[in-house]
């Protein structure tokens, strides 16, 4: 992370067959550092030597890999529970496998963190899925440490109490957080600022996304996402948080809507917002 400014403002954006033309549409919104998500079903395959140059040659510094599987959906709370991350029995083996993978990609193109949702950890310690997705954690976590990369569970899904809780128990240096105030919220797990006081030892990168509560109805909806600042989240209350904690990494901001005009014009609103509030 040399070389970057404390709080430097960055995006998520996702990885594609053709890694300069995907960093300039970035750029363009006035960043030049992130994190890359890869797809379950982008192939890894050569894929470090284009995306080498590609940094390089575009001058953008990735501070994260996100790793996202096939079969994921978040639908709603039961869809997410049954799809997400390791919990799914079906695919746990091969979603650790291909984790090990992206680690290892991001470690050809020079980026010391990766980082996937996990997905619902069951509250229970005795749970037979607890007790798995520890184990598939601390495995991961020890392939990283390989690369001498940190392993961040993406924040949302549980309470922080519960996520500190699991954080103890799978007990590796490398492993934290990558906290996202809006999961928090859309997911009804609890207020976000508390949590970031709660887990602020364990906070490796953030994304900056902003959100509503669930709705009452249907049973197990999700809240919908929103433009940041428009939302419950509350930035400016995020930020100065953040810089409470002494936080001094990143900024992602993070938008996933289907109308890619309109995405560009809130993340570039987004970038003006966090532009005031980080100063
Ligand atoms: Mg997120």
């Amino acid at each position: 992370m040399s070389g970057l400014k404390d709080l430097e403002i960055g995006v998520m954006f996702w990885a594609t067959g053709n890694p300069v033309e995907t960093l300039r549409e970035v750029k363009s919104l006035g960043v030049s550092v992130g994190q890359l998500g890869v797809r379950g079903d982008l192939r890894l395959e050569g894929a470090a030597e284009i995306w080498r140059e590609a940094l390089t040659q575009e001058n953008f510094t990735l501070v994260t890999v996100f790793c996202a599987y096939n079969g994921e959906s978040y639908a709603d709370g039961p869809t997410v529970e049954a799809t997400v991350g390791f919990i799914p029995r079906s695919t746990r083996a091969e979603r650790e496998q291909r984790t090990k993978d992206v680690s290892d990609f991001a470690a050809e193109i020079g980026v010391n963190s990766i980082a996937c949702h996990v997905g619902f950890v069951p509250k229970d310690p005795a749970d037979p899925d607890y007790v798995a997705v520890r184990d598939v954690v601390r495995r991961i976590c020890d392939h990283a440490a390989q690369h001498g990369q940190t392993f961040a569970m993406e924040t949302g899904q549980e309470r922080a109490e519960v996520l500190l809780g699991f954080l103890k128990d799978v007990d590796r240096k490398n492993l934290g957080i990558n906290f996202d105030p809006a999961n928090l919220i859309m997911y009804g797990t609890g207020d976000p600022i508390l949590a970031v006081e709660v887990l602020s030892e364990h906070l490796l990168s953030v994304h900056c996304k902003d959100g509503v509560w669930p709705p009452k109805l249907p049973a197990g909806a999700l809240g919908s996402e929103t433009p940041l600042g428009e939302g419950a989240v509350g930035m400016d209350k995020f930020i100065a948080k953040l810089k409470q904690i002494g936080y001094k990494g990143t900024l992602n901001i993070e938008h996933e809507i289907d109308d890619l005009e309109q995405k560009s014009k809130d993340m570039r609103k987004g970038v003006e917002l966090l532009t005031r509030l980080r100063a």
